[in-house]
């Protein structure tokens, strides 16, 4: 099969690959249909996630189908279509038994990071499980696919942990794809007034698409004085910082108000200052973390009412086999004005591809017996 493989900072292929292998009874084989490159994709190619070594297929956000399920796996079977989520979980360790399944101690952020990626023909999943959604009949798969990473992320570690709520004024700093989803999200809540702060006009223009009642663009960094002006002085009940720099996380301090609740979902590659020595008289809260995924059913849930449109966040389709020119024009989105990118599989005939699949797996049954 071809996979995107990671060969060190800078430096990925399209390649060919063995096909993968059931490793694990909780394992399934899938088929990916759809793929999309992610903001943490080109941390990677920095070489900036020194989890990632090089010789490792890259990517964490697909849909496929299913064309091998392991003799544990009791809830899906060969030929469900689903949502392969960035964050796997065993459902039973104490993490996952709180919620947390980024931090399961069996699963986490493995995809595309420790084990081998979804930006592939074919692609390991394991503890499926508790991992893995089916994606309900008739739905667009694009939206489907949305939801693998920057939908949940924006829900969870934006909205619910910063408790956005009725008629309050929420500022989220940073305009990128986790930064529109977590718009989008917030919506469902009815803030009063949804400030955004970002460099890029077209992505701002977006935003006010989604649901920003005014934009600002920080290029003569103003931000602050602006939006100080817009709360006449109080400053804002919620900041959502989705950059992680040393800049937006102070802004975030300054102009979050009394009671306010700031929520961090940028990624630091560096320690930050934060003055709590300014702080604390304010009364504000302070919150963080991974993704956990548990929002997928709820989402797929206002897809089906039409009460969210995630494909608003695609602005780019190529063929799978066309990744490596994909992710030039994700490295320069602002050039581009890119979004979400969609990858299909058309390059491997289906058919080909699974009865290849299917002869290694009756092959390495065989070896056992
Ligand atoms: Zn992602
Ligand atoms: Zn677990």
């Amino acid at each position: 099969m071809k996979a995107l493989v990671y060969h060190g900072p800078g430096q990925i292929a399209w390649e060919e690959k063995p096909l993968p292998t059931l490793q694990e009874p909780g394992d399934v084989l899938v088929r990916i249909s759809k793929t999309t490159i992610c903001g943490t994709d080109l941390a990677i190619l920095k070489g900036g996630v020194a989890t990632v070594t090089p010789g490792r297929i890259i990517g964490h956000e697909a849909t496929g189908h299913i064309v091998a399920v392991g003799s544990a796996v009791s809830d899906f079977r060969v030929g469900d279509h689903v949502i392969i989520p960035c964050t796997s979980s065993c459902g039973r360790c104490e993490s996952c038994r709180k919620g947390l399944f980024s931090s399961c101690e069996r699963g986490g952020w493995q995809i595309g990071n420790t084990i081998d990626g979804l930006q592939a023909e074919f692609a390991r999943i394991p503890l499926a499980d508790s991992s893995l959604h089916r994606i309900p009949v008739g739905m667009n798969e694009e939206a489907a696919l949305m939801l693998a990473d920057i939908l949940p992320t924006g829900l969870e570690v934006g909205v619910l942990k910063a408790e956005v709520g009725l008629g309050d004024t929420i500022a989220v700093l940073g305009a990128g794809p986790v930064g529109l989803a977590t718009i989008m999200a917030a919506q469902f809540f009815s803030p009063a007034e949804t400030i955004v702060v970002d460099l890029d006009d077209h992505r701002l223009e977006k935003a006010r698409e989604l649901g920003a009642t005014t934009t600002i663009n920080n290029r003569d960094g103003k931000a602050y004085d602006k939006i100080m002006a817009l709360t006449n002085g109080r400053g804002v009940d919620v900041a959502i910082e989705v950059i992680g720099n040393p800049a937006t996380c102070q802004l975030a301090q300054d102009i979050i108000g009394p009671g306010g609740r700031m929520a961090n979902i940028g990624i630091y590659s560096k320690s930050v200052e934060l003055h709590k020595e300014v702080l604390w008289t304010r009364n504000i809260t302070i919150r963080m973390g991974v993704v956990n995924t548990n929002t997928i059913p709820v989402l797929l849930r206002m897809i089906q009412a039409c009460k969210l449109d995630p494909t608003l966040l695609i602005t780019h389709h190529y063929p799978l086999e066309q990744i490596v020119e994909a992710y030039e024009v994700f490295k320069n989105a602002a050039r581009e004005q890119a979004i979400k990118i969609v990858l299909t599989n058309t390059s491997a005939p289906a058919a080909e591809g699974e009865a290849t699949l299917i002869r290694e797996i009756v092959a390495q049954v065989l070896a056992r017996l």
